[in-house]
């Protein structure tokens, strides 16, 4: 089920229980802003998933309520996940779901990075 992203925080996500090391990830990466994680459902030989520590339900709720460095670390951290995995030649994708009409599932912010193959156009038809 998509979630509402206009409705407050809930610290019972799927992805503030990883945060909080109460369920498994496959990590990628970790710094103080941000955890990396392999999706567990992949749509790309390569998924991964970017999640900034502090909580806040989607990409609008972060640039509106997130510190400059809470914003500057989680999206320098999105870049170096990518570049560590020797994906800028190759290319990969960006992708972040805000709302319902996006179907964006779980109520934390995530930033997909998709890579491995050729991605194909933006959006089905
Ligand atoms: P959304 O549709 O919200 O943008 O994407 C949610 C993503 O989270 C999906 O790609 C889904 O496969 C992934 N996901 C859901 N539950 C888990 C989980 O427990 N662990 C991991 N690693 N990924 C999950």
């Amino acid at each position: 089920m998509p979630i509402d992203a206009t409705l407050p925080y809930d610290d019972s996500n799927i992805f503030a229980r990883i945060l909080r090391g109460e369920l498994p990830s496959k990590t990628v990466y970790e710094d103080e802003f941000a955890l990396a994680f392999h999706d567990i459902n992949p749509q790309a030989p390569l998924h991964i998933l970017v999640i900034p520590k502090g909580a806040y339900v989607s990409w609008d709720d972060f640039s509106e309520r997130g510190s400059d460095a809470e914003i500057a670390g989680f999206v320098r951290a999105v870049g170096k996940v990518a570049r560590d995995a020797g994906l800028v030649a190759p290319g990969y994708r960006l992708l972040a779901n805000v709302g319902l009409d996006s179907h964006q599932e779980i109520a934390h912010l995530h930033v997909h990075i998709f890579a491995g193959q050729p991605l194909g156009p933006m959006l089905a038809r």
